[in-house]
């Protein structure tokens, strides 16, 4: 399989400021050299609890958000060096999908308006080509041309994130971060829209990356999964490795409370004591060792790195 991304070392810090002067304290680090590759036409599922940096990662990858450190090379090309010009058009090629998609479409404008903004912005079509096109893709995405001169309001959750996912499709894009993209949906209606979803990668050999938190989603559309702890990659597998075979300690508790498909396969629940940290002041050494029934005197300073233990299974914990 052809590497459409790597990220490598990629950084997000927010300064913490206070006093009159907004003098910088200290740092939220939301993301912590997180390393990884996406290959084309897989979806990459990265899960994690709230606040584990999962969609700043996305975020910073598209460059909605400007990374502190670290690389992003997508089809060769590093992205964190681009600017003006050469970064619009890159953009072109990478998308998102929000989790709320009545905040993320313009009130006031109608679809066919906010559907053929993108096109407008990257000069892709003259008048006539863009309304035919977005036309195509209301239909495509399971809505139809009557909807061309609606507004946002009128439609249901479903029917809004179908806009969405129009919204980030019209522009032909190879790499779609959908950030939570299902879990402001009714269940009844998530499903739809993770097969909506499918069946346009399979149409236009789209790549995702799939963030969410809630795994039993993250299990049914992705390939490989990765799993993040307080702004670090702590575990990346494919599917099926991963939810049979989790290795790392905080893995194991979350899929520990989720139930197996199987019903005659019952895991002992795993319970995590206290919260998760503040990335503001995260714990020294391995992040979880906080939390851990395993930690070692080791984990409390050393920061174990993301290793390889079987193929395409990689873990950091000082377990392996
Ligand atoms: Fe637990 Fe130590 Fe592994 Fe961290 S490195 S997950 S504290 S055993």
């Amino acid at each position: 399989m052809n590497t459409l991304l790597e990220v490598k070392g990629l950084k997000k810090y927010f300064p913490i400021r206070a006093g009159l002067l907004g003098k910088t304290q200290g740092f939220v680090k939301a993301v912590d050299d997180v390393s990884f590759t996406v290959h084309e036409g897989e979806t990459l599922g990265i899960v994690g609890e709230s606040g584990c940096g999962k969609s700043t990662t996305g975020r910073s990858i598209i460059r909605l958000l400007e990374p502190t450190a670290g690389d992003v090379v997508f089809k060769g090309q590093n992205l964190t060096g681009l600017k003006g010009e050469e970064l619009r058009k890159m953009r072109r090629d990478l998308q998102i999908v929000f989790q709320d998609p009545y905040a993320s479409l313009n009130p006031r404008m109608t679809v066919g308006a906010i559907l053929e903004e993108p096109l407008k912005i990257h000069g892709l079509a003259g008048t006539t080509e863009r309304r035919q096109r977005v036309k195509d893709l209301l239909d495509i995405v399971g809505l139809t041309e009557h909807h061309y001169n609606r507004y946002p309001h009128e439609f249901s959750g479903g029917q809004r994130q179908r806009i969405g996912i129009a919204r980030a499709l019209i522009t032909k894009p190879k790499l779609i971060v959908a950030d939570e993209p299902v879990s402001a949906l009714d269940v009844s209606i998530q499903s739809q829209i993770l097969n909506l979803m499918k069946d346009l990668q399979e149409q236009f050999q789209l790549t995702y990356i799939f963030i969410s938190h809630d795994l039993s989603v993250v299990r049914h559309i992705s390939d490989r999964v990765g799993v993040m702890y307080l702004g670090r990659m702590v575990e990346l597998a494919p599917k099926h490795e991963l939810y049979d075979n989790p290795q790392h300690p905080y893995t194991q508790a979350l899929l520990s409370a989720v139930p197996h498909p199987d019903p005659r396969e019952v895991r002992e629940r795993i319970i995590l004591s206290g919260d998760v940290p503040s990335p503001a002041n995260p714990p020294t050494g391995c992040a979880f060792h906080t939390r851990c029934h395993a930690c070692m005197e080791i984990c409390k300073t050393d920061r174990p790195e993301l290793k390889q233990t079987t193929e395409g299974h990689w873990v950091a914990c000082h377990l392996y």
